[in-house]
């Protein structure tokens, strides 16, 4: 539009002539042209035509017979306001799409006073458009608004004194107006469609390179740089950072933007944050903060000064989750100014943290996989070294025994000292076959109700030897209570005495090693608390995992292990309903053991419960059990008499003797350390009563050393079991003794 050249030269009001409007004789309507017209608009219109405000410039020409005639847009350029022509007619054509300055613009004469304005020119005012182009000698100019606002001007122009608008003119241009109001905002609409349509391509196609990135790429930061650079440019955000859930913690992997202090300040962000990602890992939600200096939440945090020093006036955090619905962690944006997010841009957004989520879930299996590999490398380097380590001494036990020299308390010191390493490898193996079996998942428990006692007892029993040899102190309290489980007295034994061994291998020399148990809560409750070298923090669930030795131990301990304790009785403690559990104070400490176990209920009993070598049928034998120690005594019987048997106890030599006079048993499961008459001395009487040549003999004593075995076969026992005894290996002894038995 024509513009001002010297506003100051004269006062406006003297060239603003509308009220001549009002004066002038008004033409006839000609409304044949004017539907014509608004017809051929409508088309335009209806293809949301980029051209129509032209053909609007071009309708306003003809029917205010103009000599110009024009649509202008206020817009902003390079930082200032213009007016640009979006239409341009007549003998002004040319000027179509140039832009002037609003202040130097007539429209916005029309524009401030927000109504039609009829400007009468002498020429001093304006010398654009120049160039060749007629001045103008009068403008007819209206403004129209949208959400009232006005935003242009529809306007005709005559160059020479021939043509002069009137009231007809001013009806018509009002209604092109409308008209052009109407246009803009369709044309504005259709813009802003074109735009999110152009990002949203522009978004898949960043979100295609990274989901052919995941599938090709194994450089996994490189992908987190390359996921933060789709971030940005999908949310139009300055900042972007991704955290990964660890022990309830978002730990930072990676970001771009910020200040690298800050970077340092939110490393770890916990549940009790008032950041966003704070508040949507609480929630598991997006949370979004518009505006840091307006959020409640943040207000007068650290976290808002931090925010304030990376310059960050806005956030949004979407939680990440795995496949199975898990938290796994946090992607955030960020901007420097105040901003809300379009439902546009999140939506893209959560394609790129479904993307974000499976790139973190791979590569933490990946990790895992990598760390299994390692442990297991480990372990057979240990596995390796503790089957030699027997070995070698079996080889030279092997040597001196082929001399002919050697004295028979040399050749029994041989003999006890090849016992020995051979029940370790015994214990090795069996480690390593309960650990097939576990991963197997072919694990078979023997339960049944069963005094915690006894498995304490049976456990020390085990571990005795090594306490002794270590001087270390063992003080065991028992409330006192009968604390009975519904256990495999075999596999809580063996657990029991894995606790109870590795405090006394994880504690130096003359340690102390307390072992109390008690009820809790409707469970029994087993604590084994030592004095010794203590668990770091962080590796207290790992000593858990198979193969996982605390490294500062392993030269400490000496006494060698697979790393694989640990997790068998986890397992064991698990199958039976219970847990187990270490807490320490860190190196050097000491370290607890807790182990839990539901205490047995009125209503368990043996049937079902109780697994009699898979379920095969074992004839009905007599047997008599003499044993001391009155709940190992009752928890034979009670497994015996599942199988079957007839079963009659007594609880010391004596006793024993007279019941087997009048019972006539089949079979005598005999303790040795008895009060008074021990056992080589009750099996010696037994034999020489009448009957006595028949009945079978069965030994039940700790840890037998060859020695034992001797002393045992010389009394006159058939047999021999190291207590505890299970049901398994009853079972055999009896089969073997009795091979018609079906097994
Ligand atoms: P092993 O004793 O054969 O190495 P475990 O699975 O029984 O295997 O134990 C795993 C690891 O846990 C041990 O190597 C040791 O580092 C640590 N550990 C177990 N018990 C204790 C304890 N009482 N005190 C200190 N560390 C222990």
């Amino acid at each position: 539009m024509a513009t001002l050249d010297a506003p100051a030269a004269s006062p406006l009001d003297e060239i603003i002539i509308t009220a001549k409007l009002a004066q002038r004789p008004s033409r006839v309507p000609d409304f044949a042209a004017e539907s014509a017209a608004l017809v051929g608009l409508m088309k335009t219109l209806r293809t949301a035509n980029a051209n129509i405000l032209q053909t609007l410039a071009e309708a306003a020409l003809k029917l205010c017979r103009a000599h110009s005639a024009g649509v202008n847009i206020e817009e902003e350029e390079q930082g200032r306001s213009v007016f640009r022509w979006h239409g341009a007619a007549g003998r002004w054509a040319a000027l179509v799409r140039e832009t002037d300055p609003r202040a130097a613009s007539l429209c916005s004469l029309a524009r401030d006073r927000n109504e039609p304005v009829l400007i009468a020119h002498p020429k001093r005012y304006f010398d654009r458009p120049s160039a060749g182009m007629p001045a103008l000698s009068e403008a007819l100019v209206v403004p129209f608004a949208v959400d009232g606002v006005t935003v242009g001007t529809v306007w005709v122009v005559a160059h020479d004194g021939n043509r002069r608008f009137d009231r007809e003119d001013l009806r018509v241009l009002t209604s092109l107006s409308e008209f052009a109001a109407v246009a803009f905002q369709v044309l504005r609409h259709t813009k802003q469609l074109q735009n999110a349509l152009s990002e949203e391509r522009g978004g898949s196609e960043l979100l295609q390179a990274i989901s052919a990135g995941l599938i090709r790429e194994s450089d996994v930061d490189a992908l987190y740089q390359q996921i933060l650079d789709a971030a940005t440019s999908i949310m139009h955000s300055d900042f972007a950072s991704v955290q990964m859930l660890e022990e309830g913690t978002l730990h930072l992997l990676a970001w771009i933007g910020f200040h690298s202090e800050s970077g340092r300040f939110w490393q770890q962000v916990g549940h009790d944050s008032a950041t966003s990602c704070g508040k949507a890992l609480d929630s598991g939600e997006r949370f979004i903060i518009a505006d840091t200096e307006q959020s409640e939440t943040l207000a007068g945090t650290a976290d808002l000064d931090e925010y304030r020093r990376s310059g960050i006036r806005a956030v949004q955090s979407t939680p990440l989750r795995s496949r199975s619905g898990e938290l796994i962690g946090v992607i955030s944006t960020h901007w420097r100014v105040p901003y809300e997010p379009t439902a546009g841009e999140l939506r893209l957004f959560d394609v790129l943290a479904r993307l974000t989520a499976d790139l973190m879930e791979r590569s933490k299996a990946e990790q895992a996989l990598r760390e299994e590999a390692r442990r297991k490398n480990e372990f057979l380097a240990v596995l390796s070294h503790e089957l030699r380590n027997p070995l070698a001494p079996l080889t030279t036990g092997l040597e001196l025994l082929r001399r002919p020299e050697n004295k028979p308390d040399l050749i029994e010191n041989i003999h006890s000292m090849m016992d020995r390493q051979v029940s370790h490898l015994t214990r090795l193996v069996n480690d390593l076959l309960d650990l097939a079996r576990i991963s197997r998942g072919t694990i078979e428990l023997q339960r049944a109700p069963l005094g915690v006692r006894v498995v304490i007892e049976a456990a020390i029993e085990l571990v005795r030897p090594l306490i002794d040899q270590r001087r270390h102190e063992l003080i065991v309290e028992h409330d006192g209570g009968a604390l009975t489980v519904n256990g495999d007295l075999a596999r809580l034994t063996q657990v029991v005495a894995n606790v109870l061994g590795n405090a006394a291998k994880y504690t130096d020399a003359e340690g102390t090693i307390r072992l109390r148990a008690g009820a809790e809560d409707g469970q029994a409750v087993i604590r084994v608390r030592d004095s010794g070298l203590g668990i770091p923090a962080a590796q207290l669930e790992e000593v858990f995992e198979m193969f996982t030795q605390v490294r500062e131990h392993r030269v400490h301990s000496g006494g060698g292990g697979l790393g694989i304790g640990l997790a068998l009785s986890r397992r064991l403690i698990e199958l039976h309903g219970g847990s187990i559990e270490a807490t320490s104070s860190g190196l050097g400490q000491g370290s607890e053991f807790v182990i839990r176990l539901p205490l047995a209920s009125a209503t368990d009993n043996l049937d079902g419960n109780v697994h009699a070598g898979a379920g095969t049928p074992v004839a009905a034998r007599k047997l008599l059990i003499i044993e001391d120690n009155a709940d190992a005594a009752d928890t034979l019987r009670t497994a015996l008499e599942s199988l079957g048997h007839i079963v009659h106890v007594a609880h010391d030599g004596a006793d024993g003797l007279r019941l087997f006079e009048r019972f006539a048993p089949e079979v005598v499961l005999l303790d040795i350390g008895l009060p008074g008459m021990d056992g080589y001395e009750a099996a010696r009487r037994m034999r020489e009563m009448a009957d006595g040549g028949n009945v079978s003999l069965i030994a039940l004593t700790g840890w037998g050393q060859k020695s034992d075995r001797v002393r045992a076969a010389d009394a006159g026992f058939d047999a021999h079991m190291t207590k505890p005894a299970t049901l398994d290996a009853l079972t055999s002894v009896l089969s073997a003794l009795y091979p018609w038995v079906p097994r």
